[in-house]
């Protein structure tokens, strides 16, 4: 079965993702790849050096003749997403992925495929090795731990590469450039609240959304898809304003960067209200279906008895908490200047919870421009501090602003135009690419980012489409050739 891989073409591309998949390599457990990488310098007689984080650089020289063409630095992430189906055995720590042909595509027998960076790395250590091809100077940058927070990435120093150009292998649609990305920063808020009695002549309730869709905080950000605590939220204020609605608890969404799918709240109402109310969150759930139409209408908003409660969030906490999750703004604030499909920035309200006297709100904002990403961060930061919230930032990373003039892009747009009859096309991702971080520390790089055509990654559904590989290696091969002189 593995045959079939290394019969592949390029085939030397294909034998070296073969490698790989034999080596165990989950986010921060990169140590065998890297051993992999250096010795594969060494074998090769090329320069190679570490930094402190595991970062490698392998430096190959220009052949001959094309010594004056500027420096290309190669850049794809050592580490993959481990990920398997509940039914199937697999130690990321000690066993190989087993990778297949199936069809058009190779996929993993139960376990993320680790194409997503594997096949980057691949086409790296491919181009380090064929002295068939014509190319400048290049470096191989490869970095560890880009998948649990870009922390190799993050500790790149200046001086580690001297490259003019820098092509980022780590995205998943042939044909497609991205000369740009979002960087984000976490915006969280706390309330402090006091536990107090619930009065006379209350009855207990559960109010539930479910239903939706969700998705990735940021490539789905313009999809208009419904927020769970957004919706859970209106119905907690029209309970407040109209019904004497307490709040018990609250819990809603789970990871940052996810569209919260569902939230709940444990609540109470005066029991001459429960009918009135239980018709109004019906009435509502309708508008709500009606508002998401063909976008995300299973929406299912329901209100159920519930155990009695004893104890509720105080009024003026409570009342603040509702009335800031309604101001905080939500979902995409501004599109890219002439990529009118493209969000520039966005927020996404990713989990509310309260528990022991405290409640957590998290959010996380994203902009391909930085000062736009600090506006709105201060902007969401503003509506919970007006409701006497205390905030605090974490998980801050820049941005990567287009560059629509970039001479690089002119390049790639030339060569695939050539070489595939049509035009690639361009595209500015809403999620953080390592291109980020690495612009940061070099900002004389002009960079783009490109791969093949990868399908679920991060999931055991992971698989790559052959060939597109095949167009992606031509592609890179025919772009080294035609880089600029210095
Ligand atoms: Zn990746």
């Amino acid at each position: 079965m593995s045959k079939e891989i290394s019969k592949l073409e390029p085939t030397t591309l294909w034998s070296i993702f073969e490698q790989i998949c034999k080596i165990p390599h989950p986010s921060k457990k990169e140590s065998q790849i890297i051993d992999f990488v250096m010795n594969f310098a060494e074998k090769h007689g090329l320069k190679a050096k570490k930094d402190e984080v595991g970062n490698v650089l392998i430096q190959k020289p220009a052949t001959p003749g094309m010594e004056n063409k500027q420096t290309v630095v190669l850049q794809g992430h050592l580490d993959m997403v481990p990920q398997k189906n509940n039914e199937t055995r697999h130690d990321f720590d000690k066993d190989p992925i087993e990778a297949y042909v199936d069809g058009e595509w190779v996929k993993a027998k139960g376990t993320t495929l680790g194409a997503d960076n594997g096949i980057g790395v691949a086409a790296s250590m491919a181009i380090l090795v064929d002295d068939s091809l014509k190319h400048g100077p290049v470096e191989c940058l490869f970095t560890v731990d880009e998948e649990s927070g870009m922390t190799g990435a993050f500790a790149i120093k200046p001086g580690f590469v001297n490259g003019d150009i820098l092509l980022n292998l780590d995205s998943e649609d042939e044909g497609e450039l991205y000369i740009g990305c979002a960087g984000g920063i976490d915006t969280n808020a706390f309330f402090g609240y006091k536990e107090e009695k619930l009065p006379n002549g209350y009855k207990s309730f559960k109010l539930k959304v479910k239903g939706l869709k969700g998705g990735h905080s940021g490539l789905d950000i313009n999809l208009g898809r419904g927020n769970a605590i957004k919706i859970l939220n209106r119905l907690l204020w029209t309970g407040i304003k109209h019904y004497q609605l307490k709040i018990n608890s609250i819990e809603g969404g789970s990871l940052r960067n996810a569209i919260p799918r569902e939230a709940e709240a444990i609540i109470a109402l005066p029991a001459e209200n429960e009918k009135k109310f239980s018709e109004k969150v019906n009435e509502i759930n309708e508008d709500i279906k009606n508002e998401l139409q063909t976008i995300d209408d299973n929406v299912n908003i329901s209100i159920a008895a519930h155990d009695n409660i004893s104890t509720i969030i105080d009024e003026h906490t409570a009342h603040n908490l509702v009335k800031s999750v309604y101001g905080c703004p939500n979902g995409a604030i501004r599109m890219v200047p002439g990529m009118e499909s493209v969000v520039e920035t966005s927020t996404n309200l990713a989990v509310v919870k309260s528990e022991n006297g405290k409640i957590e709100i998290a959010t996380l904002q994203r902009s391909s421009v930085n000062s736009a990403k600090e506006d709105l961060c201060n902007m969401v930061r503003a509506v919970f501090e007006l409701a006497g919230a205390e905030v605090g930032h974490t998980g801050e990373y820049p941005g990567w602003k287009p560059n629509i003039n970039s001479a690089i892009l002119k390049t790639m747009k030339k060569v695939y135009n050539k070489k595939f009859g049509k035009t690639p096309e361009v595209k500015v991702i809403h999620a953080g690419l390592e291109c980020g971080l690495l612009g940061n520390v070099y900002p004389n790089l002009d960079m783009i980012s490109f791969g093949p055509t990868i399908r679920n990654p991060h999931s055991p559904d992971e698989m790559v489409n052959i060939d597109s590989v095949k167009r992606f290696w031509k592609y890179l091969v025919e772009t080294l050739e035609n880089i600029p002189e210095k």
